[in-house]
């Protein structure tokens, strides 16, 4: 194999197209696709925590809520958060948690509601990237943005984010990776599959290439969105 099913490079990312600001009705929001899969991403806070025994005297409590719309995919995805939903939103809220001054706000909630407008793999990644540019936009305090991509093996190749289709080859390997850039800090590093120990190098060594190309759009969007006119 050469080349991939969509004709890209090994190591090339899929289109992306980044906007901020999209939703009015929220204090920060993002778009962020990547290939066929789109994240939207709308953010809240700090703000008072309800519930009230949730409030940690100590520190803001980031709370994330991902969700797939039905139209997403090509099976009609049934409403509302399943298991896998729940789990993806503690994944992406743990990935997001060490970029945010959460210590700053005691007893305070932050909230971040993603929707997957349509899913084409690597949900979770287009969750984080969506989500941290939201919470810039919040202007919320943040060490970093958090920047997102899955990698994987796929027909014993290492390759740079991966589409359904590809994860869906027989012994595909998927791991998505989520860094801090400007931190040089891994936020996420999960797998599903088996890489032998020098795989795993190679592949994180080009997930971190690849969230680097995105960080370099992310923080364009960012400015795009402050650009005096
Ligand atoms: P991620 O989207 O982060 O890669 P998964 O590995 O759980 O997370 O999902 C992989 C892909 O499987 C999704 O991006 C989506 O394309 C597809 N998928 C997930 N849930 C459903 C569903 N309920 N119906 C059809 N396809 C789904």
């Amino acid at each position: 194999m050469e080349k991939r099913f969509d004709g890209r490079k090994f190591d090339e990312l899929r289109e992306i197209e980044v906007k901020v600001g999209i939703l009015s009705a929220c204090d920060g929001s993002a778009m962020f696709r990547i290939g066929n899969t789109i994240a939207i991403a709308g953010a809240f806070g700090p703000r008072e925590c309800h519930p009230k025994h949730l409030q940690d005297p100590e520190k803001a409590i980031l709370k994330c809520h991902y969700d797939m719309m039905t139209f997403s995919v090509p099976e009609r995805k049934s409403p509302g958060p399943g298991r896998r939903e729940i789990e993806l939103s503690s994944v992406i809220r743990r990935a997001l948690t060490p970029a945010i001054f959460l210590e700053e706000f005691p007893k305070t909630s932050i909230d971040v509601f993603i929707q997957i407008m349509q899913a084409d793999a690597g949900t979770r990644c287009a969750s984080i990237c969506a989500a941290s540019l939201a919470l810039a936009e919040a202007g919320i305090p943040m060490r970093d943005l958090v920047s997102a991509v899955g990698v994987g093996k796929v027909n014993g190749k290492l390759v740079l984010d991966l589409t359904k289709e590809e994860e869906d080859t027989e012994g595909a390997v998927d791991m998505p990776i989520a860094i801090m850039p400007g931190k040089k800090k891994i936020t996420l590093l999960q797998m599903d599959g088996k890489l032998s120990r020098d795989e795993l190098e190679e592949a994180i060594k080009l997930g971190v290439k690849g969230c680097l190309q995105i960080y370099e759009i992310q923080k364009k969007a960012l400015k795009e969105k402050y650009k005096v006119r």
